[in-house]
């Protein structure tokens, strides 16, 4: 969580303002749990995003409800935003989209919305550009006059691989997860640096996860507590969460099977259980180091490992 110190003389305040904590830290690689919430609506858990940002630049990683004021509160920077990843088209990951589209061409940079997501990203896109239609007329063309630019989204439908490389800098792979029936989604490695995050999005337990989170240094894992297993067994239900997420024993076991260092448990079912319950339960399958998510926590890479601050 980003804390201010507003002693000091002017210049100090203003140096504060434009750069909160931001600058300063600038660790080589660093998340930042924006929303750690589910479809539920929650006052203290916004809806499922993180930041991977590294060296500065941020990646944001879906976009559920009460991004932007999470954005705000954890001191990002709108024109340090570089990309944007959604892992799938549920509503609850994309439900803050039009919100963080928007913001970032009022207060960014005035580059081109730059989104990545499964099929059907694109009509995403054509959605939230209709929804702004009147908005964007009148901010680009009458007032502020902001740029053409900024009011456009470049969206890319992925498939499994590395969808984005800077050279030396950061490279992202998309791989394949099972949430069926919601098909395609993803979930996302960031490498930097000899560094890694992986972020499931949302899963059921599945050995492409287990590869391609190999050996990182945090894997993000969605997990549920409470659920009842029963109903997957019959074959003729309807479909229910646990069908197709993860609880935090099966988040654990992830863990175990990848080799990761930390454990970071979000998009927590239900968002108002016990921390203690998700931490138990992913502490019976894993024994390295495991962080029930709350928003606005921040963990670098690789110093938390050392860290006592958080569970
Ligand atoms: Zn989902
Ligand atoms: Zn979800």
């Amino acid at each position: 969580m980003v804390r201010r110190s507003w002693a000091g003389t002017g210049w100090i305040l203003l140096l504060a303002l434009l750069s909160p904590a931001w600058a300063g830290q600038d660790p080589a690689m660093e998340l930042v749990l924006l929303g750690t919430g589910y479809p539920y609506p929650s006052a203290d858990r916004a809806g499922p995003s993180c930041a991977v940002v590294v060296g500065g630049v941020a990646f944001i990683v879906d976009a559920g409800r009460g991004i932007g004021m999470r954005i705000a509160a954890a001191g990002i920077p709108w024109s340090a935003i570089r990309s944007v990843f959604i892992t799938h088209l549920h509503s609850d990951h994309i439900d803050g989209l039009p919100d963080l589209f928007h913001s970032c061409w009022q207060f960014g940079g005035g580059r081109p919305f730059e989104l990545y997501g499964p099929e059907g990203i694109r009509g995403v896109a054509e959605g939230i550009l209709k929804f702004y239609e009147a908005d964007i007329r009148i901010r680009r063309d009458l007032t502020e006059k902001l740029p053409a630019e900024g009011a456009e989204i470049d969206a890319r439908a992925i498939g499994e691989g590395v969808v984005y490389s800077a050279p030396d800098r950061v490279r992202v792979t998309a791989f394949a997860v099972n949430h069926r029936p919601v098909e395609p989604a993803f979930g996302y490695r960031f490498d930097a640096g000899g560094r890694s995050i992986v972020i499931t999005g949302d899963t059921r337990p599945d050995p492409n996860l287990d590869r391609f989170a190999r050996g990182a240094d945090i894997l993000v894992h969605e997990a549920y507590v409470n659920g009842d297993t029963a109903s997957r067994q019959d074959g003729s239900h309807s479909w229910t969460i646990y069908d197709y997420h993860s609880s935090a024993a099966e988040a654990g076991a992830a863990a175990r099977k990848a080799n990761v260092k930390i454990l970071v448990l979000t998009h927590l079912i239900p968002g108002n259980a016990p921390e203690k319950y998700f931490l138990d339960e992913a502490k019976r399958n894993f024994s390295g180091r495991v962080i029930v998510g709350r928003d606005l926590l921040r963990i670098p890479v690789p110093d938390s490992a050392d860290s006592p601050a958080v569970q």
